[in-house]
């Protein structure tokens, strides 16, 4: 996956996955980028699928 950040490509086992200093467990997975910590939603690849399957859409018109 990529930073949404600082763009650095790693893979989700690389990453700080989980709200590790979250008092209360919110149960939020995501994945932190382990250059710059920014905390990227795991919702990012929805995203990509999406953007994907509307650019298939767009071709196949
Ligand atoms: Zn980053």
């Amino acid at each position: 996956m990529m930073c949404g950040f600082c763009a650095l490509e790693f893979r989700e086992e690389e990453g700080i996955v989980g709200c590790v200093h979250c008092p209360v467990s919110c149960g939020k997975n995501m994945i932190k980028c382990p250059r710059c910590n920014y905390e990227n939603p795991p919702e990012l690849k929805l995203f990509k699928k999406i953007a994907k399957a509307l650019k298939t859409v767009k071709s196949e018109w």
